[in-house]
C-alpha cells in the first residue's frame, strides 16, 4: 500500500550500510532516498497467537510515520518486527518479508545485531547504561565495533549529542554517570546513542509516554529535525501527537481472534480529517468501542 507524502529536502542522507557484517553484506540502492521499508504479507506470532495478521504497508523513507491503534492491536509488535526483536521472545515468530531498501531483513545472510544498528530503536522508558557516562552510553554501539582514534569518537559524540539536541545541556559533563540525567534528557541520550552508529532507520514505541510534558515537546521538536534524515516510524497512543509530529499515520485494529491488521494508512492531514474507512473515523473521534 504505497502512500505519497510530498518531497522533503532529504539533507545529508546516512550513507549505505550493510545489513550483514563483513563481505557477505551486500548494500542495496534503490534510488537516492535511503530507509525505504516495504512489508509485505508479514504475520507475526507468539507461539501459536497471531498477533498480527497478513499485514502490508510501504514506510515512507525520510519521513515520520506513526502507527496508532487501540491497546494490544499489534503495534509494539509491529516494529520489533522491523529490527528483528520480535524473535528475541521464545516461540515468536515471523511470516512474510520485511525488506529495506530491497533487502529482506530476514534473510539469511543478515546479521540481527549489524541490522539493529541499521534499524535503531528508541523504547518507552529510557533506558541508558545506568554504569556508564553520557560520553560512553553515545559510543557504546560503535564500541562493538572495529577500534577508532579518540578524535574521531570525541567528534561522534558531539554530532550524536548535538543531533539529539542534548549537546548544550551536556557538554561540560560528559563524564557524569548517564543516571544524574532527567528523564526527558536520558530519552534524548538514548536517540544519540541510537544515532551514532548512523542508522537508517528510527523505531520509537511511545518514545514521550513517560515522560512531563515538556520534555515530551522537546522530543516531539527533535523529531521535527530528524524527520529530514531519517525513516522514522513511532508508536504513539496519543492521537494529537500523532496529528503533530508525523507525515504518515497507520492505523491498526484487531478482529474477534485479537490478531492485528492495519485498517488504512495515508497523508496524516488525510487520515484525521476525511479518513476512507468507518473504523478508523470511528477510532479517532473517540467512538471506537
Ligand atoms: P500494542 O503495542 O498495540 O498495545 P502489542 O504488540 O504489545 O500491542 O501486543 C499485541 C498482542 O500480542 C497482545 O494481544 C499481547 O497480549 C500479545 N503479546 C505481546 N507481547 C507478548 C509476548 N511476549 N508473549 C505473548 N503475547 C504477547
Amino acid at each position: 500500500m504505497a502512500v505519497e507524502v510530498g518531497p522533503r529536502d532529504s539533507g545529508s542522507s546516512p550513507s549505505e550500510t550493510p545489513l550483514a557484517d563483513g563481505a557477505a553484506g551486500s548494500p542495496v540502492s534503490e534510488g537516492s532516498a535511503t530507509g525505504r521499508l516495504s512489508i509485505e504479507h508479514m504475520s507475526a506470532y507468539y507461539g501459536a497467537f497471531c498477533a498480527i495478521r497478513d499485514l502490508n504497508l510501504e514506510i515512507v523513507p525520510q519521513a515520520v510515520t506513526a502507527i496508532i491503534g487501540p491497546s494490544g492491536c499489534g503495534k509494539s509488535t509491529f516494529i520489533r518486527t522491523i529490527n528483528r526483536m520480535h524473535e528475541l521472545v521464545p516461540n515468536a515468530r515471523v511470516e512474510g518479508s520485511v525488506r529495506l531498501d530491497g533487502e529482506d531483513v530476514y534473510g539469511p545472510e543478515v546479521d540481527p545485531v549489524s541490522l539493529r544498528r541499521v534499524i535503531g530503536m528508541v523504547f518507552q522508558r529510557p533506558n541508558p547504561f545506568p554504569t556508564m557516562s553520557i560520553y560512553d552510553n553515545v559510543v557504546a554501539g560503535i564500541r562493538l565495533g572495529a577500534r577508532r582514534p579518540r578524535a574521531e569518537l570525541d567528534a561522534i559524540v558531539e554530532g550524536s549529542l548535538r543531533r539529539a539536541a542534548l549537546w548544550e545541556e551536556v557538554k561540560d559533563k560528559l563524564r557524569q554517570n548517564a543516571t544524574a540525567l532527567s528523564g526527558g534528557q536520558q530519552q534524548r541520550l538514548c536517540i544519540a546513542r541510537a544515532l551514532a552508529v548512523e542508522p537508517e532507520v528510527l523505531l520509537m514505541d511511545e518514545p514521550a509516554s513517560a515522560l512531563d510534558p515538556i520534555a515530551t515537546l522537546r522530543i516531539e521538536e527533535l523529531l521535527g529535525e530528524l524527520r529530514r534524515l531519517y525513516t522514522i516510524v513511532i508508536v504513539t497512543h496519543n492521537m494529537q501527537q500523532a496529528a503533530r509530529i508525523s507525515d504518515v499515520t497507520a492505523f491498526f485494529t484487531m478482529d474477534e481472534g485479537r490478531a492485528g491488521y492495519l485498517v488504512e494508512v495515508g497523508p496524516t492531514r488525510q487520515m484525521f480529517t476525511s479518513p476512507t474507512e468507518q473504523l478508523t473515523e470511528d477510532y479517532i473521534t473517540g467512538r471506537f468501542g
